[in-house]
C-alpha cells in the first residue's frame, strides 16, 4: 500500500527514564520481564517502530520503509483505520511532560524531508502525533512535544 501518514510517537523506557537499551530490546520482541517491573506488563507486546531518535539525536532504524511495522495499534486517520497499513512511525525517546531535545527536533526534520522524498503522499497535513490517530487511548508524543519547532526546523530544510 502506498505510505500516506507519518506518525510522531514518545517513548521512554522505564517510563520516564533515558538512555538505556529497553526500547531496543522492546522493538526486537527481546525485553526481559526481570529487568524492570514495568517491563513485565509489556514484555508480550508485540510492537514495533521504524524508527527511533534519542535524545542526541542519534537515529535507530528497526523496521525498513517497505514494511509495516505494529506502532499504531486502533487507530484511525480521516475516517481510515488501521493506519498501520499505510503510515510510517517515528518514535521520540522522551515523556508527555520533558521536553524534547533540540536535537531530536532537527533530526525528525531530516528524516521527515528524505521520507517526503521517498513518499511523497506525505504532506505536511499527514504528519500527526499518535495521540492524533488514537484519541482517547494515546497521549504520546504528549503536551511536551513543540509542533512550532519541528515546522521551524523543517522549513530551515530546502524541499517543501
Ligand atoms: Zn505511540
Amino acid at each position: 500500500m502506498p505510505i500516506e501518514l507519518l506518525v510522531i510517537h514518545g517513548i521512554s523506557l522505564p517510563p520516564g527514564e533515558f538512555g538505556g537499551g529497553g526500547i531496543d530490546a522492546l522493538f526486537t520482541n527481546s525485553l526481559d520481564p526481570r529487568e524492570h517491573p514495568y517491563y513485565e506488563l509489556i514484555a508480550g507486546h508485540l510492537v514495533s517502530a521504524h524508527c527511533l531518535i534519542r535524545r542526541e539525536g542519534a537515529v535507530v532504524q528497526y523496521v525498513s520503509f517497505k514494511h509495516r511495522a505494529w506502532h499504531a495499534g486502533a487507530s484511525s486517520f480521516n475516517g481510515r483505520s488501521t493506519c498501520n497499513d499505510f503510515s510510517i512511525g517515528i518514535e521520540l525517546e522522551g515523556t508527555d511532560e520533558i521536553p524534547y531535545t533540540l536535537a531530536q527536533y532537527k533530526a525528525l526534520s531530516k528524516l521527515i524531508r528524505l521520507l517526503q522524498d521517498a513518499y511523497p503522499l506525505i504532506s505536511k497535513e499527514r504528519i500527526v502525533g499518535h495521540s492524533d490517530i488514537a484519541p482517547g487511548r494515546k497521549t504520546d508524543p504528549g503536551p511536551s512535544f513543540d509542533w512550532q519547532s519541528l515546522k521551524t526546523e523543517l522549513n530551515k530544510l530546502s524541499i517543501e
